[in-house]
Order: C-alpha cells, then structure tokens, then sequence
C-alpha cells in the first residue's frame, strides 16, 4: 500500500529475536531502499543515524518505499553485547547465507535475506569501528557480484563524504551476500572505539541523504559526489597471529609502504612476539587500540592501492 508510514518489531519465526522496522511508502513510485545498522549492536552511530532518519522522514518525502531498520541486533543493542547476537553468540555478518532450520542467528540471516534483501533494489548498511578498534571513515562497495550488480554498488559509494572507498569480496555478511542475490549495496564506516558523537551521526546522516537522493527517493537536492575520493581495490584484514600485548604503529588514516611495521605483538615480560610488516602499499582503514590481543581476533586492516 502506497503513502504510508509503518513502525513495528518484526518477530523472527522460529526464534525469540525481533527487530524495529520503519517501512515508508512513499506517495511517488521509485526504488525501493533499505537503510540498516546494528549488525554489530556497538557501533552506535549509524543506529543513532537511522533513528533520526525514522523521527524525520514522512510518506511525503519518499518516492518508492524506504525501509529503515536501526539495530538489526536489537538485543544486542540492549545487551550491550560485542559484535555478536546474544541468542546465540554468532556474528550475524558471518552467518550468510542463513538457515531457516538453523540456530537463533542462521534463521535472523534467512529471514533478512527473504524478507528484506528480496523486497530491495539496494541496501545501505551503517557499520563503525568495534568496542576496541579505531578507525577512518570509509566506504565499501561489491567486488565479488555479478558485474552489474558489482557496478551499481561502486557507482553508489562515490556519494559518501569519505575520501577512501574499498572494494571488498567478503560474501557472507549482510551486506555482502545482498550482492551474491543480486542486490548491490554498500558499507558506510564511520566511528570507533564503541562511541558516538553528535557530529559523526551528523556525517552519517548526511551521507545516508546523499546517497537516497542519488537514488532517487529522496528529492529535496541534488546529489554530491567526492571527487577526491582514492578507490582502493583491495585490503587485507589481518588478524592477530598469537596472543599478547598490542603495540600499533600507525593510526587509521595513515599512508603506509610495503614492508614498513605496522605494529608488534609482545609477551606480558615485554619481550617481542611478533612484527608486522605491511604486504603493500596503501592506507590504514582501523585497528585494534586495545592493550590486550587474542590470538586469531582482529589486529588491523589497511586499503592497498591498485
Ligand atoms: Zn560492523
């Protein structure tokens, strides 16, 4: 039904998890556009983005049906939980493609793909910087779709005020499998260290109405693009080798050349564990600015340049 404007829990079948949904139908026909964050329920400033964006979007303003889902992980949000579902303590951006016969999580994955990358024709997912992780804002957009589909999505991240935009081949999130069902999407970064601040959510916000504009369900502007904005078209996401103490070398934001160390791993005496050298030329995206590293956790991720 068209000219309306919906707010309600969505309960998953089969599990105890439900989340908040805003679905606008606009009273102009358009694309329908689906704005989320909270996978991870710490990174707060997308969650608080989308919660103004519900407080102040109206049927008026919308051509097509804009479907606005401020904490996917609800319960987590309240929970206060790390960057997993309570229910089961699965990180929902590795549970794609879901299960619906599978655990609380896998169903969640299943019922997302059906109920909200299906009823889509693009996907803005708003994620930050982890609990203990700092981080420069960027953008990531679908380099292992189809290449339409991979097209449309690099087209799309050039509207974000963010001067760094990733190509990333991940297919198991959110995000990125909506690319695998041929639905192209992108990953606005913004934030860190599980904080927010008024003008991050500000950025976002900004971002998000930029890039609905350029889709065409917003019509109160025109489009802006970052000219200046490098493309990366790869990363690596390195994770930590051994347990101990982190010592990073750089910040997110800094340029960094092949073979320089990036930061070192020691024992709890102080004697060193483990350097490591960057394997290319490129771009810190974020760290882990935690004193303490488990082994196998996430230690820093730097954009290469092609
Ligand atoms: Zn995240």
């Amino acid at each position: 039904m068209e000219n309306q404007k919906v707010q309600h829990f969505v309960e998953v079948p089969g599990t105890t998890v439900s989340y908040p949904e805003t679905l606008i139908r606009g009273s102009r026909p358009g694309k329908r556009v689906t704005v989320s964050a909270g996978v991870h329920s710490r990174e707060y400033i997308g969650i608080e983005a989308v919660i103004r964006l519900t407080k102040e979007l109206e049927q008026d303003q919308v051509c097509g049906q804009l479907r606005l889902i401020p904490a996917i992980n609800y319960s987590g949000l309240i929970a206060r939980s790390a960057d997993v579902c309570p229910e089961d303590g699965e990180n929902l951006n590795r549970d794609f493609p879901g299960d619906p016969e599978g655990g609380s999580t896998r169903r969640l994955a299943a019922f997302l793909e059906k109920e909200v990358t299906a009823d889509s024709d693009f996907l803005i997912d708003l994620h930050s910087g982890g609990f203990c992780e700092a981080l420069t804002p960027h953008i990531y957009f679908h380099g292992a779709a189809a290449p339409e589909v991979n097209r449309q999505s690099e087209a799309l991240s050039a509207y974000a005020d963010v001067t760094c935009r990733v190509r990333s081949t991940a297919k198991n999130g959110f995000y990125s499998y909506a690319g695998q069902l041929g639905v192209p999407a992108i990953i606005l970064e913004r934030g860190d260290c599980g904080l927010w601040s008024e003008k991050e959510v500000e950025e976002d916000l900004a971002d998000v109405k930029n890039l609905l504009r350029y889709l065409g369900v917003l019509e109160d502007g025109v489009p802006c693009v970052r000219h200046d904005a490098q493309l990366y078209p790869t990363g690596w996401y390195e994770d930590a080798p051994v347990s101990g103490c982190w010592y990073p070398a750089k910040k997110p934001g800094d340029p960094v050349e092949k073979g320089e160390v990036l930061g070192r791993i020691c024992d709890i005496f102080g004697k060193e564990l483990f350097v490591y050298r960057a394997k290319d030329r490129g771009k810190i995206l974020y760290q882990t600015v935690s004193l303490g590293i488990e082994e196998g956790s996430p230690m820093v991720a730097y954009a290469v340049e092609g």
